[in-house]
């Protein structure tokens, strides 16, 4: 069996095309869906992330804005800019990009946005209302275009074992929420998980999140399993690549995501997705419900 390739880039073009005339059907009514970035210091991983935020921004129609502040900024000024942006009107959607210095408390300044403007996904709120399965969340990026990426290819979740390996608060938690809400039977493996390979064998679905090169190999993986490749990992040689090892797994599986070109693109969509949906909800010309995961 050779795996049908999941392509990543496509499907988020596609979505993004869908966005853009939504985007135009608001702006006919006087609506034009913000995002705002604050960005604390130089990561270069960062300048990255938010350069590519701000041009999937250009592209869909959606006026973005970045506010910077250097490393050593106090955590009282990036409070008092999240407050002013939660009563910004024109401003729907707000992240900080992470990581932050130190000395600013990652929960204080999460909690600061107000719920309805958290597209990230990353309050607390919206992660109670995950936990519960409350559909008017804004739900985290990344599983979320894990989860778009499943249903845009016809994959069905319902009843089927799922294997999420990695635990982390933005990906692998909420990835593993995000199927048992679909049905699933969900299982979450992480760096303290004993024989990792007895847990994998089992998935239909296989998603990997834990940032290891090669961790996952083809006895790992059951024949016809659909493999999510989630991590990006930089060789020493610069190459990119995710966590499962791309050449011998696709032999076995039915449906697998490469890395670069899989999950990454929707990670981005999905926040410009997000955006859209706040702008909606909070001008009242969409319905109020959460995003349709429409195929
Ligand atoms: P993290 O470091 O916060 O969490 C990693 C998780 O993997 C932890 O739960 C850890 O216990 C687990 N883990 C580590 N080594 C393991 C092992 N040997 N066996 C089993 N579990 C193991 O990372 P994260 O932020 O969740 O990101 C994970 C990966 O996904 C990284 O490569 C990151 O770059 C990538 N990522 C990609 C996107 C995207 O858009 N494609 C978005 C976010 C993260």
């Amino acid at each position: 069996m050779t795996a049908k390739i999941i392509d990543g880039k496509d499907i988020a073009q596609q979505v993004r095309e869908d966005l853009k005339k939504e985007v135009k059907a608001l702006a006919a009514r006087g609506v034009q869906p913000g995002l705002a970035v604050i960005v604390v210091g130089d990561n270069p991983a960062s300048k990255v992330y938010v350069g590519q935020k701000a041009k999937a921004c250009a592209e869909v129609g959606v006026h973005s804005e970045e506010h910077r502040f250097p490393e050593d900024v106090s955590e009282e000024t990036v409070l008092q800019k999240i407050a002013q942006l939660n009563a910004n009107p024109r401003i729907h959607g707000m992240i900080v990009q992470l990581p932050l210095p130190e000395h600013i408390r990652i929960a204080t300044v999460l909690e600061a946005i107000a719920p309805t403007k958290d597209v990230d996904g990353f309050h607390m709120y919206n992660v109670g209302g995950l936990v519960i399965g409350d559909n008017k969340i804004f739900p985290p990026c990344t599983p979320y275009g894990v989860q778009f990426l499943l249903e845009y290819s016809d994959i069905p979740i319902e009843g089927r074992n799922v294997v999420v390996v990695g635990a982390s608060n933005i990906v692998g938690k909420p990835m593993g929420l995000m199927l048992l809400h679909k049905e699933a039977t969900v299982s979450i493996c992480h760096v303290k998980t004993r024989d990792l390979g007895q847990f994998t064998i089992l998935a239909d679905i296989l998603v990997v999140a834990a940032g290891k090169p090669g961790l996952i190999v083809p006895q790992m993986v059951k024949t016809g399993a659909v493999v999510i490749d989630v991590g990006i990992n930089r060789l020493p040689n610069g190459k990119l690549v995710g966590d499962v090892d791309f050449e011998g797994v696709r032999q076995k599986a039915s449906h697998i995501t490469p890395v670069p070109g899989g999950v990454g693109p929707m990670t981005v969509t999905m926040l410009i997705y997000n955006t859209v949906e706040a702008a909606k909800r909070q001008t009242g010309t969409g319905d109020k419900s959460a995003p349709k995961l429409a195929g």
